[in-house]
């Protein structure tokens, strides 16, 4: 697929020491990820798994303390004023709570004219007034007249998301990193907004980081899943293997207390007990203590993604080719 070169998306980090203990927050560490033009990548974990950290570091909003970003596979820490200014634009953040990211004395037409006229400096108040007309019939606020001159709190909470990705759209963005982009809207009005961005990311051939504590919708709506346990990827490949043959028990354990939407006021994950500190998390596998197949090595040495098939990869000793994983593997399996 020719689609996979066109775009090259990378990350291994980790976040700057921080706070004033001088403690280390190892939010993200070590992951490597890919997002692909035209694609939509769902970054999956529990609150604190480091995921929405994650794309605030893709969004340039936190300097890495190791590795790179790449697009295109160019190294963007490298790029300096314009360049990288450039970038800034080519990556767009659309946030969970669109009701504390807009101005609320700003009318809609100010607010995207402000983001027009910061992207397309060289257009007309004529030219600009056409693109936000644009914008608005692409999020589909239509007839775009008669939402202009409205303010923010005259929206609704789908509106207005819809609005925070009219003002991403104004940048014609390469790459779009939706952080949990429906989960404070309401459940019937979830979908008609993941199809709009699903329908953008294809359009623009864009490439989408959608995340979620949602695995059911990952699957649903991304091609590739990456789940994300105490600032590391344990697991990621195609979403249908993710979430089919889910192979590190983390992302079976996730699976497995997933909501059934079928029961009413089931919206709400399980108890799955507690993620681990990120200041101090746990050694060898970060998921040793919570898991049901824990093995010695597990608790002193950090296992290395093992593939499970091609492009399916999980951190799990139990994939190690190994006779002590094979075993345990049919174990399990009984
Ligand atoms: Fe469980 Fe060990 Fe696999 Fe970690 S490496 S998930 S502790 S079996
Ligand atoms: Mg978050």
């Amino acid at each position: 697929q020719a689609v996979h070169v066109t775009k090259h998306f990378a990350v291994r980090g980790g976040l700057p020491r921080r706070g004033a203990t001088k403690k280390v927050v190892h939010a993200v560490e070590d992951v490597s990820l890919d997002l692909y033009a035209g694609r939509i990548t769902a970054l999956v974990g529990e609150s604190g798994s480091g995921k929405s950290t994650l794309a605030r570091l893709l969004a340039q909003l936190y300097p890495l303390t190791g590795g790179e970003i790449r697009l295109h596979g160019k190294p963007v820490q490298a790029l300096r004023g314009k360049a990288f200014r450039e970038h800034v634009r080519t990556v767009q953040l659309i946030l969970q709570d669109p009701f504390s990211s807009f101005n609320p004395v700003a009318s809609i037409a100010g607010t995207l004219r402000r983001a027009v006229a910061l992207h397309h400096p060289g257009k007309s108040a004529k030219e600009r007034a056409a693109v936000i007309d644009d914008l608005l019939t692409q999020i589909n606020l239509v007839p775009p007249r008669q939402f202009t001159e409205k303010f923010p709190h005259e929206l609704s909470g789908g509106q207005l998301q819809r609005l925070s990705i009219a003002r991403a759209l104004a940048a014609d963005p390469e790459v779009f990193l939706a952080d949990e982009p429906v989960s404070s809207l309401d459940v019937s009005i979830r979908l008609g907004i993941l199809n709009l961005l699903r329908h953008l990311t294809e359009d623009r051939n864009a490439a989408m980081l959608y995340v979620t504590h949602d695995i059911a919708s990952a699957r649903y709506f991304a091609a590739d899943t990456a789940v994300m346990y105490a600032g590391q990827v344990v697991e990621k490949g195609p979403s249908e293997a993710v979430t089919q043959q889910a192979a590190h028990p983390y992302t079976q354990l996730l699976i497995a207390s997933a909501p059934d939407p079928s029961r009413a006021g089931a919206d709400r994950v399980r108890d799955i007990g507690q993620p681990p500190s990120l200041i101090d998390p746990p050694s060898g596998c970060r998921f040793h203590p919570r898991c049901p197949f824990a093995m010695e090595r597990c608790a002193t040495d950090a296992p290395e993604p093992f593939e499970i098939s091609p492009g399916h990869t999980a951190r799990c000793w139990l994939y190690a080719d190994d006779p002590e994983a094979r075993a345990k593997r049919a174990d399990n399996a009984e």
